[in-house]
Order: C-alpha cells, then structure tokens, then sequence
C-alpha cells in the first residue's frame, strides 16, 4: 500500500518557515500596497525586494521551475503544500516568484523559447526584475476560441500583426506580451494559428484601455490593439501553427496552481468564521453555540477537505504521469469546484460577521469576487464540466466496447441470469 497523507519531516520544517513568513511579513502588504504586478512602484521596491531576497536565500523562488532554470524542482504535490500557504496572501506568489501569468509564461519559454529568446525575456523574468502578458482572449468571446481574428500576414521575411485583445491581465506593467494569432487561414484555427513574442513598447501596440475588477481597482486588465505590429521569425515562440500546444503546457498548470492558491484563501476564510464564531456573544451566548453557525462551520470545512484532496490527488497523479494529456479530467474537474468552494465558504464567513464582514478591512467580499474570476478565467466553468462528462463518458463507451453487454441488461437482470440455476433447483425442490 502507498497511499500516504503524511508530509515528511524535512517538507513540514521548510513549510512551517512559509507559514510563519507569509502571515507575518507577506499578508500585511495588501493592505498598503496596489497591484502584486507594479514592480515599477517605489514603495513594491522598498518592501516587496528584500521578502524576495530572504525567499531566493532559502531557495524557494520559482518553485514552480526545475532547478536547471533556477526553480526548486518540487514535484506538484510538495508545489500544493507551499502554494497553499501563499494562497492566503495577494501577495504570496510574486514574494515567492511564482505568480501567474508570469510563471505560465516562464513555462513555455522555458519549453519552446530560443536561446536568444531564453536570455532575452526568461532571464529576467525568472529574476523578478521584469512582469509579462499573455494575450489570448479577444472582444467577441474567449470561451470559444475558435472565433479569434487576430492575424499575422506574411510580409517580406516576417509578419505584419493586426487585431484586439481582451483582459489581458497586467499589460501595463508587463515588458512583453505573448500574442496569439491566425497565420494561416486556410487550415482550421487549431492548425493555423502561432504565438509570438512582442515588446510592450513595439510600434503599433496601443492600450486602449485598462479595466479594473469590481472591488479591486488596482487589478488591470488591458483592451488591447494591435496595428500592423512588425514581428520576426526570432519572435515566433515554437513552430507556426502550433500555438493551441503553446498555450497548453502553461494553462494545464496554471489552473491547477490557481486552484492550490483557492484552498489558501477558503482556508483563511474558515479560520476567521472560526475566530468569529468563538469572540462574538449574542443573544446570551458565543455564536459557537448556535447550531445554525455549526452547520457553516461544519460544511465548510468538509466542502473545503474535499476539494484538498481532489487537488492533492491531480497533483499527485501529474506528478505521476508527468503528462497534462493524462490528467485532463482531473485539472477540469479541480477547476469547476474551486469557483463554488470559495464562493460558499467566503459567504459564510461573511454572513458571520455581520456589518464587518462587508467592509473592506475584512476579505470576504474579495474572495467571492475572486471566485467568479476563477470560474472565469482560464475558460468559465460551463467549458470545464463539458471535458469532465466527455472525459467520463469516454472511459465508459471504451468499456463498453471491451464488454458489449455489461451495461445493457439491467443489474437486477444480470442477477436474475446468474442465479437461474439456483433458482430452479429451489423452485423444483419446494414443488
Ligand atoms: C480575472 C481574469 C483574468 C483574465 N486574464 C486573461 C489573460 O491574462 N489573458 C487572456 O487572454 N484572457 C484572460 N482572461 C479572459 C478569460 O480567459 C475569459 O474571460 C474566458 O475565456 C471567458 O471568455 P469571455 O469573458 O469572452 O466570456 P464568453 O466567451 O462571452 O462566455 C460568457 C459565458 O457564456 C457561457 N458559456 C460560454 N461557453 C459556453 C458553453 N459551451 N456552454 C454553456 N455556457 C457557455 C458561460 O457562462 C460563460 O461565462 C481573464 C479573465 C478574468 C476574469
């Protein structure tokens, strides 16, 4: 038997030094500083270096990265353990070099980047000193992406790259942006299309403007245009047409980190619903003592182990298959619950507060925004449940067509076959 729950020794020391690290250096920084993504902001500089420089120190930057690119080389279960931990914390990643979309984008330079392109954006980027883009998703709808628009056209040894962008999260800090384009119409989207490397500053690449997150003006996500941008075969990053490929080696992973993050911030809410529940007297007694209280106490804390070990599980099984293609049921299935388990427990927490859980000293109302991004981001939720029933009833019909009348005869019937000597032995017997 290998089934383990247990962290070893030498994991739990180095995850004990996280813990206390975020709670007591990290988490204060939301609540005086903007976006995680402005390292251009003095003050980020002043507070957020030194946290990185204690971080690299202790060898946990770029967790997420084999050691051969300056990353740990965890496995994405001991990845689980840490990003937990940096999940309670806005933060948290960019402290410990691990914040999308920058570690997404990391990953495919790391995979499909040239030498050039390796030293040029990976470099710095690995180090903190720049942030990056990835701009997929256009105006009329990032659900389907068969109906992007943006388009390269070939002219002279290179391209010249035109159309609109949407939600491209944090293009106003970022140094570059990768860029999803048709360069060939004539094969379907999924054949056809490429990704390419620009620089922020390139001619021809316009925010045209930056749109905020409801309860967090400091998130941006840029609207943008791109007009005849000169881009060359040193900016394609893999080969043409092989962008939908590109962008699955980092979507793979990135939802799933989002999801580890999730159990960070539901954890944190079920610790002040918790911390509420014990310090608040109404009605002659603690609100502990009030069944209606238990039971959200109660579900939340079984809705969030569940989905731990939905998470955990996926971690192990990538980490076991070493193949995204493998596990595409699971990182689907981790990507639908962890909208709702956030959602459900933040609003609990919330409602247990009363008057203050409203207010923005509290984090609940950023948590139950933040669940509708997650069911959003990365393809809505509605996607993802269609690849786990396609996934599900995939594994059936190929069992079906090993055993072509299992599924057919009801249970009841099969029985009724089986037994039918018996029977009729009894029957013959009492006659
Ligand atoms: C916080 C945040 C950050 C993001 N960052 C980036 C980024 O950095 N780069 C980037 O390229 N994109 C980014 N996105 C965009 C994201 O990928 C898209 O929002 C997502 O793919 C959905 O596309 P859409 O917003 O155009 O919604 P639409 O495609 O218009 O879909 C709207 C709704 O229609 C319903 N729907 C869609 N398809 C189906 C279906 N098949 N069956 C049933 N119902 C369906 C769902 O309810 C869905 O939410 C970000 C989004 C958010 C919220």
């Amino acid at each position: 038997m290998t089934w383990d729950f247990e962290t070893d020794l030498e994991t739990q020391v180095e995850l004990d030094w996280i813990e206390q690290f975020v709670r007591e250096e990290v988490e204060p920084l939301e609540h005086v500083l903007g976006s995680p993504w402005n390292i251009h902001d003095p003050l980020f500089k002043q507070l957020v270096k030194p946290l990185q420089a204690q971080v690299k120190a202790r060898k946990l930057w770029a967790c997420h990265l084999g050691p051969e690119l300056g990353g740990s080389g965890y496995g994405q279960v001991r990845l689980a353990l840490i990003n937990e931990i940096l999940g309670r914390a806005l933060f948290g990643p960019v402290v410990f070099g691990c914040q999308a979309p920058d570690s997404g984008n990391s990953e495919i330079l790391a995979h499909y980047g040239t030498p050039e392109q390796k030293r040029r954006y990976l470099q710095p980027l690995l180090a903190g000193d720049i942030v990056s883009c990835f701009a997929m998703t256009e105006p009329q709808g990032g659900a389907d992406p068969s109906v992007i628009t943006t388009e390269a056209v070939r002219d002279g040894d290179g391209w010249l790259l035109s159309g609109e962008k949407w939600f491209a999260s944090n293009a106003r800090y970022a140094a570059f942006y990768i860029v999803m384009a048709i360069t060939d119409k004539r094969v379907s989207v999924h054949e056809g299309t490429s990704m390419f490397i620009i620089a922020a500053d390139a001619p021809g690449v316009r925010i045209i403007r930056n749109v905020g997150i409801a309860d967090d003006p400091a998130a941006t996500h840029a609207y943008l245009s791109f007009d005849k941008v000169r881009v060359s075969a040193r900016d394609l990053l893999g080969e043409p047409g092989q962008a939908f490929a590109v962008a699955q080696v980092r979507l793979g992973g990135g939802r799933v980190h989002h999801a580890m993050r999730v159990i960070g911030q539901a954890q944190k809410a079920l610790d002040c619903l918790c911390e509420r529940a014990l310090s608040r007297t109404t009605q002659g007694s603690r609100l502990a003592d009030k069944q209606m209280v238990q039971e959200k106490i109660a579900d939340s804390w079984i809705e969030l182990e569940q989905f731990r070990l939905l998470v955990m599980r996926t971690a192990w099984r990538i980490d076991h298959y070493q193949d995204y293609r493998r596990v595409r049921k699971d990182i689907a299935a981790v990507k639908v619950a962890m909208p709702k388990v956030l959602h459900d427990i933040a609003a609990r927490a919330l409602q247990v507060h009363g008057s203050l859980g409203v207010s923005e000293e509290m984090p609940f109302v950023g948590h139950i925004v933040r669940s509708f991004q997650m069911g959003l981001a990365d393809g809505p939720t509605e996607v993802h449940k269609i690849t786990v029933a396609k996934q599900l009833l995939r594994d059936y019909e190929a069992c079906d067509a090993l055993f072509p009348s299992y599924h057919r005869p009801t249970a009841a019937a099969r029985a009724q076959e089986k037994y039918a000597p018996a029977l009729a032995s009894l029957q013959a017997l009492e006659a």
